[in-house]
């Protein structure tokens, strides 16, 4: 077997789930990371059953330990913000097991970092690392590092830098990731101060009157904390950041009129943070030679499918597998790698972006469905 000396820009969920996989396939994998150490940052993150499937696959520990902290949510439930009517139920737990091969997980960002990190080789991350750039010399790639260093030559990059991502300005020029006029808020609070309320053991979305309005709802931390998570409009947004500190008055004052279920939950806020929403249009291409790019680096999606982390963990694997398939040449692996991934991520954004995902039922099957370890490679999936 050739073995691949691979470098991964971004520690993140993508990054982590590609680094697993393709030392399990035996390549040789550094991750370089520009935190200083993984902190408690953030909040939610959904694994809906494609997602926990393409996790569980990697084996090493992982599925067992995301199912040691996550919750299990019961069902997805759409409820309308005026008369708290239910508009859909859609089972998540046993009945997705059975259909898909997995449950949904909810998860607190920082666990599910946790659970990928404890399957990695040990020294895999170098943390404090930020990435500015990238060189290509003689069939042999290397990152470069603000302080002036470079990483040894790799066969393969991979950028898995988030939304903001260098590798990918670099390969396809600078843009700016488009504002869409939403803000999100973002808030944990102990069960015990939403106690009460119905229906905490699943994921439930209150559907506004507007577009710029919802509240989502989902256990964490096998529901001992509840999530709560909503939008409101904006015209302009100029901070970056995911703890950005938000009012929690001023949220409550934009949901006056919202059904007291949801509004008792916005009364339990105590902090919360505010992050800016930003997609970009669907891209043409990937990868460039001997990099790539993937999850929020090539394709961010506005957060209404919940499958920001579910594309990133699902590009991951159709990475190794593709560089599993085609070792002895890297950009045809690459280019494979993106042709299976492209339209679906696309979709996927636009569904986003359409923000009427299970609001009224409907086959949610093409995206829960969906097999990263058996579809096939290079073929224009949807299922
Ligand atoms: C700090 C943080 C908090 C988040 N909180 C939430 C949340 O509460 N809820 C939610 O739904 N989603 C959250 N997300 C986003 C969510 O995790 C991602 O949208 C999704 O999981 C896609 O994963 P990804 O691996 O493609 O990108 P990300 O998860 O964004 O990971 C990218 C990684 O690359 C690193 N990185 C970026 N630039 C460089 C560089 N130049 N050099 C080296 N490393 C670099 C980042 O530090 C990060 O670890 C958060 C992301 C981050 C980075």
């Amino acid at each position: 077997m050739t073995k691949l000396r691979i470098a991964v820009a971004g520690g993140g969920v993508g990054g982590m789930t590609a680094a697993i996989a393709l030392q399990s396939l035996g390549h040789d994998v550094e991750i370089f990371e520009q935190a200083q150490a993984f902190g408690r940052v953030g909040a939610d993150v959904n694994l809906t059953p494609n997602a926990v499937h393409a996790l569980d696959g990697l084996g090493a520990g992982v599925g067992a330990e995301l199912r040691r902290t996550a919750a299990r949510p019961e069902y997805r439930i759409s409820r309308m913000w005026d008369d708290g009517r239910e508009t859909s139920r859609l089972p998540m737990s046993t009945a997705a097991e059975e259909k898909c091969g997995a449950p949904q997980l909810t998860i607190h960002r920082a666990d599910m970092l946790a659970a990928l990190e404890q399957a990695l080789a040990p020294g895999t991350i170098r943390f404090a690392t930020a990435v500015t750039g990238f060189t290509e010399d003689g069939g042999k790639v290397r990152l470069a590092f603000k302080d002036g260093s470079t990483s040894e030559p790799a066969d393969v990059l991979i950028g898995a830098d988030g939304i903001h991502s260098v590798l990918r300005t670099q390969m396809f020029g600078a843009d700016a990731p488009r504002f869409t006029g939403l803000v999100s808020w973002r808030a944990v609070v102990p069960r015990d101060a939403v106690a009460g309320l119905d229906n905490l053991d699943s994921f439930t979305k209150w559907w506004g009157p507007e577009a710029e309005r919802q509240i989502v709802t989902f256990p964490l931390s096998r529901g001992e904390e509840i999530f709560i998570f909503a939008t409101t409009g904006e015209t302009e947004w100029e901070q970056e950041g995911w703890t950005l500190p938000g009012d929690p008055a001023e949220l409550r004052a934009a949901y006056t009129d919202f059904h007291p279920e949801a509004r008792a939950l916005l009364d339990a806020v105590g902090e919360v943070t505010r992050s800016a929403l930003h997609v970009r249009e669907p891209m043409p291409r990937w990868s460039a030679g001997r990099v790539t790019i993937l999850g929020d680096a090539a394709h961010p999606m506005v957060p209404f499918m919940a499958q920001g982390a579910c594309m990133a963990i699902e590009d991951a694997v159709l990475l190794a597998r593709a560089l599993d398939d085609r070792p002895d040449d890297v950009p045809v692996a690459l280019r494979l790698y993106e042709d299976s991934r492209r339209d679906r991520t696309a979709a996927v954004q636009r569904g986003s972006l359409a923000n009427d995902w299970l609001k009224q039922g409907g086959n949610a099957d093409w995206v829960y469905g969906y097999n990263a370890w058996a579809t096939s490679l290079g073929a224009p999936a949807m299922t």
